[in-house]
């Protein structure tokens, strides 16, 4: 044969049939990442089988599947049929003696084989295709995801993606033996700002907070949006004496950084608390101790930053 359509979403196919599994997506995906080698992104915890981007994917992913398969099955089908012809008549050719029939059967065996030949050539097109959209489904699924993990207002990431980036710092400071601290901020009497300046003020004082945050943090930190008005910092590496330092840096920075809102210039502060890993710890209480913190700076009169015990 000329050309054996060689590309992964066929092997995927071959490969559950031969395992007996269904072609489901999951399936599909699981397997698509096992052939390529490519590093199979974590799905996100509780990616809303309800979640409309979700249905819509795997609607799409699942009509996908269907075609592959009956592209798949409909060449091995044409191909065995073909090729049982064409076995038939190179046969009979071997053993005729008659040179018109000799001639016949040349010409119907040029014939088969062009057939195959042009069978295996739009199907290997076909295929190619389809290989195309489910390269560009699979960058479609990575954004969606991220869209997922992501606070659509300030593209922090929101409480899923919190649950995977908290559980793989502390994986990774319990691996590398290095500390890890949590830093929740809660901007200080929020809803004074959405009162005096309206709610598109406050959507903005959000923005605004995240972006002098973000030129505090290293890149290696993480930013999360926790609530309304509640954020949370992962810093990997980081005591809480570094900690703080950064806090220290950001109440600087606000104090010198108001939100210019139609003309006018917005202050505000936040209330930190601080919190490091301890040995065993997991991130439902270690979050816990810097929600305390928070309390107690609250409690302390606001725009103050506690270290948590
Ligand atoms: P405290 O200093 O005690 O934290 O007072 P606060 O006013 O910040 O806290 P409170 O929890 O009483 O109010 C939080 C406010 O945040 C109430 C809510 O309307 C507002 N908020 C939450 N999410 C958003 C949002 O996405 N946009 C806007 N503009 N406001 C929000
Ligand atoms: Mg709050
Ligand atoms: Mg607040």
């Amino acid at each position: 044969m000329a050309q054996t359509p060689n590309i992964i979403g066929t092997t995927v196919m071959q490969l559950l049939k031969e395992r007996g599994e269904a072609a489901t997506p999951e399936n599909y995906e699981r397997t698509y990442y096992e052939l390529s080698g490519l590093p199979r992104p974590a799905p996100p915890a509780e990616v809303g089988k309800n979640d409309p981007a979700c249905i819509n994917l795997l609607s799409v992913l699942r009509q996908m599947v269907q075609e592959i398969t009956d592209k798949t099955e409909h060449l091995a089908h044409d191909l065995g049929e073909k090729n049982q012809g064409l076995s038939e008549n190179v046969s009979n050719l071997k053993s005729s003696r008659d040179k018109n029939e000799i001639l016949r059967l040349l010409s119907t065996v040029v014939m088969q084989a062009g057939s195959i030949h042009s069978t295996v050539e739009s199907s290997h097109q076909e295929l190619l295709e389809t290989r195309q959209s489910l390269n560009a489904m699979q960058e479609e699924l990575a954004e969606t995801r991220q869209m997922l993990n992501e606070d659509a207002l300030t593209g922090a990431l929101n409480r899923r993606g919190l649950e995977q980036t908290l559980s793989r710092e502390i994986a990774r400071a319990q691996r590398t033996h290095t500390r890890l601290s949590v830093a929740m901020l809660d901007l200080d009497h929020f809803k004074r700002v959405n009162d005096e300046y309206g709610h598109e003020a406050g959507d903005q004082m959000l923005v605004h907070f995240t972006s002098l945050i973000r030129s505090v943090m290293r890149k290696s930190d993480a930013l999360v949006r926790f609530g309304g008005e509640e954020f949370i910092l992962l810093l990997p590496e980081t005591d809480l004496r570094g900690a703080h330092f950064v806090l220290g840096r950001l109440q600087q920075v606000m104090a010198r950084s108001p939100l210019n809102y139609e003309k006018k210039q917005i202050n505000t502060t936040f209330s930190a608390g601080v919190a490091a890993l301890k040995p065993d710890e997991n991130g439902h209480v270690l979050l816990r101790r810097a929600d305390d913190a928070v309390y107690a700076a609250k409690n302390a009169g606001r725009n103050t930053i506690r270290l948590a015990q």
